[in-house]
């Protein structure tokens, strides 16, 4: 039986003038319509990869894990201070402040433990 459109994936693609994608790069290189990048970046090691910052959450704030459907408001305590302070609790977040509002900045809490 003959598949008439077996080929038509295998069809070569014309390559066409493009411009490497890689910050900084933009070298003209013919390539298939889906590349982006030239030769020298195509590979992955030549690539600039974007650093991701992760802060770590725990520092300032707390992991709540709770089953409120609605927003309400609860009180907790500062960690620094021991001060409280209220937090709205916003049904599926899970991540609150750990200090009161003055200790939320970093500074004041250096300053508090001197
Ligand atoms: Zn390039
Ligand atoms: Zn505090």
């Amino acid at each position: 039986m003959n598949l008439p459109n077996a080929n038509d994936k295998n069809r070569k693609q014309k390559e066409t003038l493009k411009y490497c994608k890689e910050p900084g790069c933009g070298k003209e290189y013919l390539g298939h319509p889906v590349t982006k990048y030239c030769e020298t970046h195509r590979l992955l090691k030549n690539r600039v990869r974007k650093k991701v910052i992760y802060k770590d959450i725990g520092i300032d704030n707390i992991i709540f894990k709770h089953t409120f459907t609605q927003s309400t408001d609860i009180v907790m305590s500062c960690k620094i201070c021991n001060r409280d302070y209220a937090v709205t609790i916003i049904p599926k977040q899970q991540i609150y402040p750990k200090y009161c509002k003055e200790h939320r900045n970093e500074y004041k809490r250096e300053q508090y433990k001197k």
